[in-house]
């Protein structure tokens, strides 16, 4: 059978737009060279995920014996599969000694770890100096709205609601409007907050993770094995991320931490290579989950860009399916750049669902309004914390209440 993933195979190359090493490798000045090849168009990319993110059955696709694949030559080292326990130093640096105590603090809430949110600090107060209903009330309202990130059409959207409520009187005092916005900022989420259901009947369930570098993929997966594990399923680990050596000894760590095992090959390993040995490995031991880590990039480097596609492609060879949940991570302190970037990213690898991290500290938060309202794609977890468990099923009320918290205005 023709496979797809050949069609990554430039026949004209002059009729596609492609990307040197060189630019490559200038859009990287650090990085370490690589190989890549990059000649694949924005359709293609497109094409490579023709309906991965619906939930409801993919087209039937002549299903491929993954047991027999197509005889293929991966030169890199065979795979490794289980970290070796001595080989893997331990993750302090990242994983615990990032400073914000949560190891001794027990679970703590949403609404503990939220508190320094750029939201909450721009609501501080801001209804007990001004109790008056009046214009000023709601214009204060905004400001902090669009100085926690919200963006300026839900912000606005927000507002004016709450105006035409002021102005038939329907609330009593400021009290009463603040109750109105919570709920109102409540149900903008509320469609979103649908959380990530594991089909059992897809063995194993392939979870693609994506994003820009540094914003928390490896360790969203490290706590999502710890989390899956805990539930009782199985599951493995694909260390996708061959542009660093410390990216695939990161997510090892993470596997050894939570006796999971993680598929890897060699720094530089060609991602989609992992991808598809991992599925491979994954499937013939009747796995339930497989979560696949990928290196950041930026939707300006087409050729890693492309890559996404490609590891698409080889996925879909053994499963069509595949990947069940295409999970993109944002970091929540970004803003509003955080729009453009789903956007780039969902145009080329159908982003199912979103992971909103570093919720705690800094972040503002409202940029998980702006996200839902600009594409409504489901919110599944959120990043409060370094620590395994700090990574909660997304929950409108609870999120809401840490940043707008009853007690808030009248501090
Ligand atoms: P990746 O490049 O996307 O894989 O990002 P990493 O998983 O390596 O994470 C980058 C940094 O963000 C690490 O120091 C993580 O510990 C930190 N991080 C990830 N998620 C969270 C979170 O929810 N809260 C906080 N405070 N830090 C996080
Ligand atoms: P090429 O690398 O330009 O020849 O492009 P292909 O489209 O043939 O394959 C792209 C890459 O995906 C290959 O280099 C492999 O690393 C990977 N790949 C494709 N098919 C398979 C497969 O059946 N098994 C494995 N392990 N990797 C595959
Ligand atoms: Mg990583």
């Amino acid at each position: 059978m023709a496979s797809w993933f050949r069609r990554n195979k430039p026949d004209a190359p002059g009729e596609r737009r492609s990307i040197s090493i060189e630019e490559l490798a200038a859009a990287f000045p650090t990085a370490p060279a690589r190989a890549t090849d990059t000649e694949v168009s924005v359709e293609e990319l497109a094409a490579a995920f023709p309906d991965a993110p619906s939930q409801a059955a993919p087209a039937p696709a002549p299903a491929l014996e993954p047991a027999a694949p197509a005889p293929f030559v991966v030169e890199a080292a065979t795979p490794t599969f289980e970290a070796i326990p001595d080989a893997i130093p331990e993750p302090a640096t990242e994983t615990q000694a990032a400073g914000i105590g949560a190891a001794t603090q027990g679970k703590p809430g949403w609404r503990e770890r939220l508190r320094g949110s750029g939201f909450a600090r721009s609501f501080g107060g801001l209804f007990s100096r001004n109790p008056k209903l009046d214009d000023d009330l709601l214009d204060r309202i905004e400001d902090a709205l669009l100085s926690a990130d919200v963006g300026v059409s839900a912000s606005t959207e927000l507002v004016e609601s709450l105006r035409k409520r002021m102005n038939a009187r329907e609330f009593a005092d400021a009290d009463a409007l603040r109750n109105a916005l919570r709920a109102d900022l409540v149900a903008m989420l509320v469609p979103v907050a649908q959380p990530l259901q594991i089909d059992a009947s897809a063995r194993p369930f392939v979870i693609l993770t994506v994003g820009v570098n540094g914003v928390g993929k490896t360790t969203t997966i490290g706590k999502l094995a710890r989390r899956y594990k805990d539930e009782g399923r199985s599951l493995m680990l694909a260390a996708g991320d061959t542009f660093r050596a410390a990216a695939v000894a990161q997510l090892q760590a993470w596997g050894e931490r939570n006796g999971v095992a993680v598929v890897a090959q060699g720094q530089n390993a060609d991602a989609a290579s992992v991808a598809f040995d991992a599925l491979q490995a994954a499937k013939s031991r009747g796995m339930d989950v497989l979560i696949a880590d990928t290196a950041g990039r930026l939707h300006t480097q087409q050729g890693l860009m492309a890559e996404l596609g490609k590891i698409g492609r080889v996925l879909q060879k053994i499963d069509p399916a595949a990947p069940h949940e295409v999970l993109m991570v944002i970091d929540g302190t970004t803003g509003q750049n955080a729009i453009s970037q789903v956007r780039q990213f969902n145009a080329v690898a159908k982003v199912t669902g979103l992971v909103v991290t570093k919720l705690d500290g800094t972040a503002k938060g409202g940029v998980v309004f702006a996200l839902a309202r600009e594409f409504g794609i489901p919110i599944r977890y959120a990043g409060i914390g370094e620590q395994p468990e700090d990574l909660r099923v997304f929950d409108a009320d609870a999120f809401v209440d840490a940043l707008l918290p009853n007690d808030l205005g009248r501090a």
